[in-house]
């Protein structure tokens, strides 16, 4: 049953009636209340969002927001962490696959999650890892800061191989607008370069586990 309300969609080609105000409340207890109809929102948990917020739910992988500490409601780094991680999920899994030893397999966090460094410095990440007996051996992770917009950073057992803003997003902050087969190709030239960075990240830890294990004998 569509609600009866006296908001319009706040989405710019559309303004239908009735329209529910996103109930996104960050942990500064700032609430979105951004407009929109049933077409151009969604609905978790019996709570309406509009499309921003619900990513960021989706990607965190909560639909009970009680007792969540929520990233600030202009946070767009934990969609960003989940688009790239999503993009090249199946690409890293690959390369530690190969570089697996047989008594290691591959565990992978299936949402974006918040973690501290040891500044207490909040980033929101995804990983990936090769675990043996003893536990992980390898960890690629690709994280953002939670204060540095768009700042993307691809870590290796925590030591970063890369921190930068994916190209296609400076070149929108220049106003440059891309057309669409453009901005893809970006994508795809960023995915490319992490996958090597990553290759390469999980090879330099290879070979210095190498070593440590010759040395120790
Ligand atoms: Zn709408
Ligand atoms: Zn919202």
């Amino acid at each position: 049953m569509t609600p009866q309300t006296d908001l319009r969609c706040g989405v710019s080609t559309c303004n239908a009636p009735n329209a529910l105000a996103c109930g996104y409340v960050d942990r500064t207890g700032r609430s979105c209340g951004f407009p929109v109809c049933l077409e151009h929102g969604t609905t978790i948990n019996e709570v309406h969002y509009c499309r921003r917020h619900a990513a960021i739910l989706d990607a965190l992988g909560i639909e009970n927001t009680a007792g969540y500490e929520l990233p600030s409601l202009d946070n767009r780094n934990v969609s960003l962490v989940a688009a790239v991680s999503t993009e090249l999920d199946a690409s890293i899994r690959d390369i530690l696959e190969h570089n697996a030893l047989a008594d290691e397999h591959i565990v992978w966090d299936r949402h974006v999650k918040a973690v501290t460094d040891s500044q207490q410095k909040i980033f929101w990440q995804k990983a990936w890892a090769l675990t043996g007996e003893k536990g992980p051996t390898i960890t690629i992770a690709i994280a953002a800061p939670d204060d540095i917009d768009a700042q993307v950073l691809v870590t290796a057992n925590s030591r970063p191989i890369s921190v930068g803003i994916p190209t296609w997003i400076q070149s929108r902050r220049k106003g440059t607008h891309l057309p669409p087969g453009v901005d893809s190709l970006e994508r795809q030239l960023y995915g490319d370069f992490v996958l090597e960075v990553v290759r390469k990240g999980v090879a330099d830890v290879r070979s210095g586990l190498v070593r440590r294990r010759t040395s120790d004998r």
